[in-house]
This record gives structure tokens, C-alpha cells and sequence, in this order.
């Protein structure tokens, strides 16, 4: 028999838990009747908004059905460099922008077209749970760095210096960042831009969470001096605007060149998105900043309801985030293994939620809550993670 490529095989290694077992015992209680309350996915528990829905029934009604634009077409490229220009600090070239099939196939494209086999991409913890797997898939090499709880996961500039090896080619960077919520200072994004310009390396810059900020200010590390023209913004409407499962992201590409690189690649895979999908991401943009500042809002008030629930127990320290969709919570002075914790805590309360390993050895120890439940939901399952961390005991 023919064999199946090694570097596929290795994507997600033999054994390697991919974080999601929670979820799936969770979804297994559901369909035998248990009443669950599932934290574990960041995946919205509302839909998209129905202008944006009824755009794309209005493009399927006149028959946009045909093949997509692989680079994207003009007017959403022009909105997206619109927006682009007023979060990231500079002009976007709608030229340099190349939309994705969510942000997902954006970090895809990133991985292939930066790294040649065995190159080394280096990764920041706690991360996104695929972005080792991404760089697998293009046969780099992922070497991660961890940071801190007691640094409120601030990495530190010292420890990347040390990853770097003659085989690094990029620093992948997520902030706002999820898990965690944090971000990512000034001071920490000039160390991050020093390194690449200092060691020629490429920045991956995942910023999909930019609208997401409640305390203080997004910046990008494409902004900073000399890191535009080494600096691929990863950016998606799946978290700003609800679209999960639309598959809408993009690009904004250093230059022509890798911008042209990036549509090789997707007329290899993809051949772009769906025409009546990018005629609905249009419409959503053409509508400005409400629909994301809409829900910005509600995730807002459901992380300030989060904190001030979980402050209730004695043990859970909560590391209240300042952007983004979830809550991570520290366990490591009470429990000794989260991964047991969280499946107990679902065997017993209905609530799931992700254990803290699945986004690298720095937040091991902990729990990861994504605030996609409706309100009321929302502090229910808080207030029995609450109870039950308060009566939890290892014997
Ligand atoms: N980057 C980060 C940090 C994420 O959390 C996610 C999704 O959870 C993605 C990228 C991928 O998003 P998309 O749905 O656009 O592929």
C-alpha cells in the first residue's frame, strides 16, 4: 500500500490530546438528556446579524453562485483596508489585503508561504490551540516559549531571544490573545518587533480580537517602525461580527510579493471564497463599526458579570481578561491536575469548560471559559464553578 505523507501524519501527533475531550463527553451528556452548559468553544450562542444574512440571501437570490475573487473582490478589499487603516496603525493597501477562508486558512497561508521544511516558527504561550498544528501542516518546525502567570502572560523578551536559532524564520504573535485575554504592552510588542528586525524574522501578527478590547488600547506590531513591510496581520470577522461559520477572513500581506505567494496558495486549495459570502462580509463592513461595537458590548458586560460571580469563591484566582471572549482561571493552589478538575466539574455540574494544557504548558494548571452563553446561563454556570471549586479535594 502507498503510505500517507508523514507530514500530514504529523499535524496532530500520534497521541497528542488535542484539548477538546471535555467538549466532546459534554456533547455525549447532551444528546443522553443531561442539561449541559458548554464554555469550552469560542463560537458565539447567537447568530449573525440579519442585514448581514439577508446580504448574503440577496447575493444567492441573483445568482452570485459562481466562482469567488481568489484575491477578494474590490469593494470588500477596500473596506477591509478601510477598517484595517483605522485598527492597525497605518494605511492598508487594499492591493496587499487577500481574503481567507477565515482566519484560520489566513495562519495556513502564513506557515507556507514564510517556512521551508524543518524551519522553525516560534510560538508564544498560552497560544491558539491550532497554531502548532498550522505549522505542522507546512512542515515547520513549532518551538514554543512560555510565560507567566505571575507576568499576567506578558512573554518575555529575553526567553524568545533565547528560541531563536539559525532555523527560526517568523514569531507568531496573538494579541489580544486568547486564552488569556491579555494584552500584549508596548513595551513587550517593541521587544517582539527588535527581535525580528534584529534576526530578519517574519511576524505573523493574529489580531483577530482587536475589536475586543475593554481596557486599555489595541495596538498592532505592524505599526511600529520597520515591522510593515515584515508583518502579516491575520484578521477575521468570525469573533468581531459572529460569522463563525461563514469562513470569512483575510490577509494584510507585507508586500506584493507574498501577497501573490498568498494567492498561489489559495488557487491550489480554496480558489477563493464564495462570492455571496464576501458580497455579506461587504455589507457587514459597509455598515461601519456598529454591528462589532454591538457585540463587543455584550461580551463586555458578560466578562464584568463573569469576574464578579467567580469572585465569590475562596480558592478560584481569576485573571480578569482585558480583551476578548474568555475567562482563564488559575487552579494550581488547590488542584493538581485542571484536565480532572474540568471533567469532574462537568460530571458533576453540567458545565464545560476547557482545560488550560490545550494552550501550552503555561497555562497548565488552569481552566479556560469562553463567555458564549447567554447571560443568566453565564452566571449559573459561574456561580457552580464557583461552589464546586470551593468544595473540590483531591482525595
Ligand atoms: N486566531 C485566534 C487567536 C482564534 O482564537 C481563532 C479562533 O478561535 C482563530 C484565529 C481562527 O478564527 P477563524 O474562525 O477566523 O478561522
Amino acid at each position: 500500500m502507498p503510505t500517507l505523507s508523514p507530514r500530514i501524519r504529523s499535524i496532530v501527533p500520534d497521541g497528542e490530546d488535542d484539548g477538546w475531550g471535555v467538549q466532546m463527553r459534554a456533547q455525549a451528556m447532551a444528546r443522553e438528556g443531561r442539561d449541559i452548559i458548554l464554555l469550552t468553544m469560542g463560537d458565539h450562542d447567537f447568530p449573525t446579524m440579519k442585514g448581514i444574512r439577508e446580504a448574503c440571501g440577496a447575493a444567492l437570490k441573483t445568482g452570485r453562485t459562481g466562482y469567488g475573487s481568489i484575491h477578494g473582490i474590490v469593494p470588500l478589499r477596500r473596506n477591509i483596508a478601510k477598517r484595517g487603516s483605522a485598527v492597525h496603525g497605518f494605511e492598508v493597501d487594499q492591493d496587499l489585503v487577500v481574503v481567507s477562508m477565515g482566519g484560520q486558512a489566513a495562519l495556513f497561508a502564513t506557515a507556507m508561504t514564510c517556512l521551508d521544511p524543518r524551519d522553525e516558527a516560534i510560538v508564544i504561550e498560552p497560544y491558539y490551540a491550532t497554531y502548532a498544528q498550522t505549522i505542522r501542516a507546512a512542515g515547520g518546525v513549532p518551538v514554543t516559549i512560555g510565560t507567566s502567570a505571575d507576568q499576567r502572560f506578558q512573554p518575555d523578551v529575553d526567553t524568545l531571544r533565547a528560541a531563536i536559532t539559525p532555523r527560526t524564520r517568523m514569531i507568531l504573535c496573538n494579541s489580544p490573545n486568547n486564552p488569556s485575554g491579555v494584552v500584549y504592552t508596548r513595551e513587550t510588542l517593541e521587544g517582539i518587533a527588535a527581535l525580528c528586525i534584529e534576526h530578519d524574522l517574519w511576524l505573523v501578527s493574529d489580531e483577530v480580537y482587536h475589536s475586543q478590547v475593554y481596557d486599555g488600547a489595541h495596538l498592532s506590531p505592524a505599526s511600529l517602525p520597520g515591522m510593515r513591510e515584515r508583518t502579516f496581520i491575520v484578521d477575521s470577522m468570525s469573533k468581531s461580527h459572529a460569522m463563525t461559520g461563514w469562513r470569512s477572513g483575510w490577509l494584510i500581506c507585507p508586500n506584493e510579493e507574498a501577497a501573490a505567494c498568498v494567492m498561489d496558495l489559495f488557487l491550489t486549495s480554496a480558489y477563493g471564497v464564495a462570492p455571496f459570502i464576501q458580497l455579506a462580509m461587504r455589507a457587514a463592513l459597509a455598515g461601519g463599526k456598529g454591528p462589532e461595537y454591538e457585540i463587543a458590548e455584550k461580551y463586555r458586560f458578560r466578562r464584568d458579570r463573569a469576574v464578579e460571580t467567580l469572585a465569590v469563591s475562596k480558592r478560584l484566582k481569576v485573571l480578569a481578561p482585558e480583551a476578548a471572549m474568555y475567562v482563564l482561571i488559575d487552579l494550581r493552589h488547590f488542584a493538581s491536575d485542571a484536565e480532572r478538575f474540568a471533567y469532574a466539574l462537568l460530571e458533576e455540574t453540567g458545565v464545560a469548560v476547557m482545560p488550560g494544557d490545550s494552550f501550552g504548558a503555561s497555562t497548565a494548571g488552569h481552566i479556560r471559559i469562553s463567555l458564549t452563553a447567554p447571560e443568566e446561563k453565564l452566571v449559573e454556570a459561574c456561580t457552580l464553578i464557583a461552589g464546586f471549586a470551593d468544595k473540590w479535594s483531591e482525595t
